[in-house]
């Protein structure tokens, strides 16, 4: 699928992985500066936390990648099902659930959509920043500064936020960015695959930077297969993700640790995988012990750590 065209670029081919000048300029350091995560209790009677966490991509998760996808109407109809069906479902089954959820949306999303938007905010859910035309940040993006401020301005204009999560469209990030969203105020950043609580970022400057909610790659719905014509990954079945599902929650629950969902409307809305999800939840409450909530409340969480520690 189109979507991984920017990571075969940035990767290169044979000449790029030889290229000894390329090699000696790579850092001698980990690539991320952030303290280790904080050891802290969740809320009673909670061992664990779950981040329930939406992408509201809409069609912008295949415009962000070319945008001459517009003009394909089938290609577009994928995302388009987000607005006609998946979102309004998924709202049911947290309203159902009486679960808070937050969801992730594109500016351009916002404005295209703004019905759609309208519902996931009055049903109380958290409003999260995803860039404006969903645009993988990376260091050639020169539009990086404009999609931040873009889709800050969307969110205002049509719903009246003023988002503090951020997560980078298709998962990528710069230091850049980094500093440009704790410029921006954000509270937390949910996009980083190197833990399983959360800890706070450090930026290059040696400032302390956004609480990182990190993401559990095997809760993004988007690599169990999207349902597309083109896409060269298999559609997995309940039968396949739920065990998968539970052990990771299940392990996590032992860590005394959170994970992070990455779902997408135009995956989880569609009817197997909506069912997938409403077991896989109603077996994550049933143990009573897991802390399904919101981004926000989990960074809120840990800031009252900082506070009580003096961090
Ligand atoms: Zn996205």
């Amino acid at each position: 699928m189109a979507l991984f065209r920017p990571w075969r670029l940035a990767m290169g081919g044979k000449k790029e992985m030889y290229n000894a000048d390329a090699l000696a300029g790579v850092p001698l350091k980990p690539a991320n500066a952030a303290d280790l995560a904080p050891d802290f209790p969740w809320p009673p009677p909670f061992r664990a936390a779950m981040f329930l966490s939406f992408d509201v991509d809409a069609e912008s998760a295949w415009t962000g990648d070319d945008a001459d996808t517009a003009k394909l109407l089938i290609s577009m109809s994928y995302g388009g099902y987000e607005a006609r069906i998946g979102t309004r479902k998924l709202l049911e089954l947290l309203a159902d659930l009486e679960l808070k959820a937050t969801f992730f949306i594109p500016g351009w999303t916002v404005e295209a959509h703004p019905m759609m938007c309208e519902a996931i905010a009055k049903d109380g859910h958290e409003i999260g920043h995803h860039g404006y035309h969903h645009l993988m940040p990376h260091p050639d993006n020169s539009l990086l500064v404009e999609e931040v401020e873009r889709g800050l301005e969307a969110l205002q204009r049509v719903l009246g936020v003023r988002p503090k999560g951020y997560r980078a469209p298709s998962g990528e990030f710069t230091a850049e960015l980094l500093a440009l969203l704790q410029e921006c105020n954000f509270l937390y950043t949910s996009s980083f695959r190197d833990d399983v609580r959360p800890y706070r970022h450090r930026l290059a400057d040696g400032r302390a930077g956004t609480i990182e909610l990190p993401v559990s790659a095997g809760f993004d719905d988007w690599s169990l297969g999207l349902q597309t014509r083109t896409s060269s990954r298999q559609i997995m079945s309940t039968r396949d993700v739920l065990p998968m599902w539970m052990d990771e929650l299940d392990e996590v629950r032992d860590w005394g640790a959170m994970l992070t969902t990455v779902l997408h409307p135009q995956c989880s809305g569609r009817p197997n995988r909506f069912r997938l999800l409403r077991t896989f939840l109603q077996q994550a409450m049933a143990y009573k012990d897991v802390w399904i909530t919101t981004g926000e409340a989990i960074a809120d969480r840990f800031r009252e750590h900082e506070r009580l520690t003096g961090a």
